[in-house]
């Protein structure tokens, strides 16, 4: 409970320091990108300077997406909720997915349930945390490997699973995969698992991870079903 204190603690803190600053940040940061761009333009193709405008632009768009997913968190997080079958969810992420899992040669096998499994969600942010999910998986894995997406519900909650086969986690790593910019990728914001576990807890469900280093992760979310009326 302390460790949960204190992340919330942390959140709440990025939380302000987002809503004052990316704002701020993000005006500058297009104006420097639209002058690089002018720069870039005056240097003929051939020149060996194009390859540091090349990296200085997509460094931009790095700081600029880190800025994006920070303003995700600041954002107040009041769902906009609608009644709706998570399997249908799951069904247009895998079609976002599906061209990403054939060039990176990754089976995307699913297992949604034939009865409909009712949640009071906002689509688009739990359409968010499995895009997160599955990207992780994806890039957890690399080239070739298998990520099993199921469903199943009970009378009060459904649990989604997200299985890859990937690396996996070691287990002292496991403990930090929640918290704010905890990364291990040399391109990782480190933020996706904090936004999607803030986004379920909004939603009264929770995310928990299941993996032992060298057999992959299994990431489950769950979430409450919709009270019948
Ligand atoms: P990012 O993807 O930008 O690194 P995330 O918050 O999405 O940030 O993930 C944090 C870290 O959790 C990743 O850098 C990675 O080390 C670990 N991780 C997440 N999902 C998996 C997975 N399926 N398999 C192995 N490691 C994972
Ligand atoms: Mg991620």
């Amino acid at each position: 409970l302390e460790a949960q204190m204190r992340q919330s603690e942390k959140l709440a803190v990025i939380g302000e320091l987002a809503a004052g600053t990316a704002h701020e940040i993000r005006n500058p940061l297009t104006s420097v990108k639209g002058f690089i761009q002018l720069l870039d333009q005056k240097y003929p193709s051939e020149s060996p300077e194009k390859a540091y405008f090349r990296i200085i632009l997509s460094e931009l768009d790095r700081v600029n997406e880190i800025i994006r997913e920070f303003l995700l968190l600041s954002k107040p997080t009041e769902p906009n909720l609608r009644l709706i079958d998570i399997n249908n969810v799951l069904e247009d992420v895998k079609t976002l997915m599906s061209s990403d899992a054939l060039l990176h040669n990754i089976n995307l096998e699913y297992h949604l349930s034939q009865a409909p499994i009712v949640c009071e969600v906002d689509v688009e942010q739990i359409k968010q945390v499995f895009i997160n999910l599955i990207r992780n998986a994806f890039e957890a894995i690399g080239l070739n490997g298998r990520l099993a997406v199921s469903v199943r519900a009970d009378n009060r909650q459904c649990e989604i699973r997200f299985t890859d086969n990937g690396p996996g986690i070691p287990t002292d790593t496991a403990a930090k995969l929640f918290e704010p910019f905890f990364t291990t990728k040399p391109e990782g914001t480190g933020l996706g698992l904090t936004v999607s576990y803030r986004i379920i807890q909004n939603h009264g469900g929770n995310i928990l991870v299941d993996t032992r280093e060298g057999e992959g992760a299994t990431f489950r979310v769950i979430l409450p079903l919709a009270m019948k009326s």
